[in-house]
């Protein structure tokens, strides 16, 4: 039998479906486009159809256990220097994996093992130092939901974080929209770039080495102009890719990523957490904490705030004209050109065949005619969408707070 699964087109790569198959029919596997995807073995498939019902790619099935529907910006900081320092942005998510801690729970985030990143479940602060800063490259979230929902039942409090594709499967595999002991936090997600640039990347700097972080503050953090640095770490001598290098470029210019990423049905509305994070650019109020910090959060359930002020954070309420601007992806994670590009289209095809500085040319080079009129072309579309998409939001988001 095959059971009824999203094509790979529109397959998020979030795997419950693993989780929900309880005769092991399906596992996961990284194909040839350096993305994680669903396999299944026929022969021991009984058609039960539980994976349909926890892949939200099909029949709209993310449009199940619709947000609360009021949605508040804020900006903010944990109030704990070094944890802030150890994070992307404002160390939100450390403060209040803490405090969750603290209070007897467990958290589940992304840590990187071997240059593979994985959801993991901890109840210990270690393990959340290894969760905290973006790692950017899709997780294996495989067990992770069964996982929760033990942990949940077992009543045990929960912050459950991950890209907003992974709290949508969440959400579906439990079968349930409230649990009093859960916290769903997500981010702003601008999509998952393909394996393939970090394996080069590796490959060419040094075979051995293991990434260390994929951005970090050493320079410190800037409200606009921030720059992604890579660096690995081989036999504790850090190896400092700088910000031009395959897989940083793969990443921001979006040219990887998987397919289902630029038609995210999770960017905007239909987010199912508790809460947002991500880094407030253009964040003009607070001069003196940018070279910190400073955190975006998007408070879909209200009463996170005073949980957010219990896990010791600075948290001021916003405007969505103040953070929109600078960071579409709050609304629009999708990067329509990217499925239209040649360097997405002919990627395996092109990693193939080309090497590590041919490729490099090909994916941020200046003076490739290919890259040039296709990065006018891309930034002529991104403006026009930026615009319209701007203004449809914010006065879509003015009408639901009037509603409200
Ligand atoms: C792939 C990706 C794309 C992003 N794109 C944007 C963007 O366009 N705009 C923006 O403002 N912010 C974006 N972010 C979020 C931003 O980089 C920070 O993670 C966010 O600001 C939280 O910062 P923090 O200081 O509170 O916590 P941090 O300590 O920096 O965040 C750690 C949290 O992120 C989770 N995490 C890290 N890597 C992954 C991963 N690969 N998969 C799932 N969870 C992960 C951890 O589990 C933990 O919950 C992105 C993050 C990722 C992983």
């Amino acid at each position: 039998m095959i059971p009824r699964l999203v094509s790979s087109k529109y397959c998020t790569g979030c795997l419950a479906c693993v989780d929900a198959c309880k005769l092991g029919a399906i596992n996961f596997c990284i194909k040839e486009d350096g993305h994680l995807y669903p396999v299944v073995t026929d022969n021991k498939c009984v058609g039960c159809g539980q994976c349909t019902n926890v892949c939200i790619g099909i029949d709209d099935k993310y449009k199940t256990y619709q947000s609360h529907g009021r949605s508040t910006p804020f900006a903010g900081w944990s109030l704990d220097d070094i944890g802030r320092k150890n994070s992307a942005s404002g160390g939100i998510f450390y403060a209040l994996a803490c405090y969750v801690i603290s209070v007897g729970g467990y958290v589940i985030g992304a840590v990187l093992e071997k240059n593979e990143v994985k959801l993991v479940s901890t109840n210990e602060i270690e393990c959340v130092k290894k969760m905290q800063n973006s790692k950017y490259q899709q997780p294996n979230t495989a067990g992770i939901y069964e996982e929760a929902k033990s942990i949940l039942e077992k009543g045990y409090k929960l912050l459950f974080t991950g890209a907003p594709c992974h709290i949508a499967a969440l959400f579906l595999y439990l079968r349930k929209r409230t649990y009093n002991n859960l916290i769903t936090c997500d981010f702003i997600c601008s999509g998952y770039p393909s394996l393939l640039p970090i394996k080069k990347t590796i490959a060419y700097f040094n075979p051995e080495a293991e990434i260390k972080s994929f951005r970090d503050k050493t320079n410190g953090w800037k409200n606009l102009g921030f720059i992604y640095e890579l660096k690995l770490n081989c036999n504790n001598v850090v190896i400092n890719c700088g910000s031009h290098n395959l897989a940083t470029a793969a990443f921001s210019s979006g040219l990887t990523q998987r397919y289902s990423c630029t038609h995210c049905q999770l960017c905007f509305s239909s987010r199912k957490s508790d809460l947002t994070i991500g880094d407030f650019w253009g964040e003009k109020r607070f001069a003196e904490q940018q070279k910190k910090g400073i955190s975006l959060i998007i408070v879909h359930t209200p009463a996170i705030v005073s949980l957010i002020v219990k896990a010791k954070c600075f948290i001021q309420e916003s405007s969505w004209e103040e953070c929109l601007p600078y960071n579409p992806r709050i609304i629009d994670g999708k990067r329509r050109y990217v499925r239209f590009s040649p360097s997405r289209l002919f990627m395996v095809w092109l990693f193939r065949k080309n090497s590590y500085k041919k490729l490099c040319n090909f994916y941020y080079g200046e003076t490739n005619i290919v890259n040039i009129f296709y990065k006018l072309y891309c930034k002529i579309t991104i403006c026009i969408h930026e615009y319209f998409s701007k203004r449809v939001i914010v006065f879509f988001f003015k009408a639901n707070k009037n509603e409200n």
